[in-house]
């Protein structure tokens, strides 16, 4: 049986497409092993949003040549002319992210599903949790982002399309199915509708699958959302990666975001008001051009004074391409990795925060996989917690309720309650 790997670099988009990849190779009668274990196929799902995911991406594709017969490269690295891989010493086969479906052709594999096989999805039988990307592109063009650039304007999957998607990953089993795209919150924006229409009509098409939104940005964000959050708390996670960036306005104006602090905290106000159980994550970017001293002590107090319960942090690096890789006022390395550093070490303070604030409580927790110690598995909160409990893999794919009970290192070890 041929064998094939996949890392994947970056976002939840591209983690839905390296799953979608996954399906169609398994799906033709390939094997999937551990990347960097000998295969006939390895794949390397880049990200280019930094100089570091950059790096990282040519390493990765540098691995993967040691150990694979054929080496792909997919993703935003692909889709860009001079990313990092392309000048390391291997041959590898390009499939820009936009034409994963040629996957098998790329390979010349000779066992070929039929089209409405790979377009239909399934749940691979290992997954409880579905990665569906409904949305690809951007129109937004952020003064740092190369994305819009290598993944073209912005444009959703009907209505029809997902909804279609959802029941069938339901009717596979999913505990949860995570909605991701470049621009969520830009869904359905060329259709006509908007993001909240369809998360509405999904849960009326399903019965009981969870549905979880991937990473939002604030500008189209519809506050009908949060709305839903509250009248459906069993079916729609109450979490939102919801992306920040920085909290100056001056700062957020150049990076061209298109919202002010004042609309996103609104936002936050609103979804933790209403919201029981919120669980609010972000991303911040320090050292951007022109960011002084006060702007990021700005930052700072934001972030001190905001239920965040998950931060991922990005020092800024400059994209050719990009209108910021002209800025003047740059931020000196030694000051950039000493913001940096500073608000590494609050973000952790945070997420300690927020863990031992959710001690004692019982939440609803889908199981997922084994842990590295026999007998315990990995589960996920509705609020996104990452959890380890007791228990053996019969018990993967089920929503159970879990108290609560202690940390370990970035988890949270819980107790499946009785009845179980
Ligand atoms: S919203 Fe901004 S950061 Fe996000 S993909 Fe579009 S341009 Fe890039």
């Amino acid at each position: 049986m041929p064998t094939f790997s996949i890392h994947t670099l970056g976002c939840r988009a591209n983690q839905a497409d390296s799953e979608q990849l996954a399906q169609i190779l398994v799906g033709a009668g390939f094997q999937e092993v551990e990347f960097g274990q000998v295969a006939d196929c390895q794949i390397v799902n880049t990200c280019t949003v930094t100089r570091e995911a950059d790096r990282k991406s040519a390493q990765m594709v540098r691995r993967a040549a040691r150990s694979g017969e054929q080496v792909v490269v997919t993703g935003c690295g692909a889709a860009q002319r001079g990313g990092a891989w392309q000048r390391v010493p291997y041959s590898a086969l390009r499939l820009p992210p936009d034409q994963r479906e040629n996957v098998l052709a790329l390979i010349g594999a000779e066992n070929c599903p039929s089209a409405a096989i790979l377009e239909r999805g399934w749940l691979r039988r290992d997954r409880a949790r579905a990665l569906l990307r409904i949305q690809d592109g951007c129109d937004q063009f952020c003064t740092f982002c190369i994305v819009p650039y290598v993944r073209g304007r912005a444009r959703s999957k009907s209505l029809e399309w997902v909804v279609e998607r959802v029941r069938q990953f339901e009717h596979d089993g999913a505990g949860e199915v995570v909605l991701s795209g470049i621009h969520l919150s830009a869904w359905g924006h060329d259709l006509d509708t908007n993001l909240a229409d369809l998360v509405e009509t999904i849960l009326s098409s399903t019965s009981q699958v969870r549905i979880r939104l991937s990473s939002v940005e604030p500008d189209l964000f519809p506050v009908r959302l949060i709305e839903l959050m509250q009248l459906y708390p069993r079916r729609l996670c109450p979490h939102l990666h919801l992306v920040l960036q920085h909290a100056s306005d001056t700062i957020l104006d150049r990076m061209h975001r298109g919202y002010t602090l004042a609309h996103y905290d609104n936002l936050v106000q609103e979804f933790v008001a209403r919201v029981p159980g919120a669980s609010l994550t972000t991303d911040l970017m320090v050292g951007f051009p022109g960011e002084s001293d006060q702007d990021f002590e700005q930052l700072m107090n934001y972030v001190r004074r905001t239920p965040f319960s998950k931060i991922h942090v990005f020092p800024y690096s400059a994209r050719p391409g990009t209108a910021a890789a002209r800025f003047s006022q740059t931020v000196a390395p030694p000051l950039l990795h000493e913001r940096r550093d500073r608000l590494l070490r609050l973000a952790q303070r945070k997420l300690v925060g927020f863990q031992r604030a959710s001690l004692g409580q019982t939440r609803p927790a889908l199981v997922e996989s084994e842990w590295e110690r026999p007998g315990w598995m990995k589960a996920t909160s509705d609020n996104f917690l990452p959890l380890l409990i007791r228990g053996g893999p019969a018990l993967r794919g089920h929503c159970l309720p879990v108290r609560l009970l202690r940390r370990w290192r970035e988890a949270v070890v819980g107790e499946v309650q009785e009845g179980f």
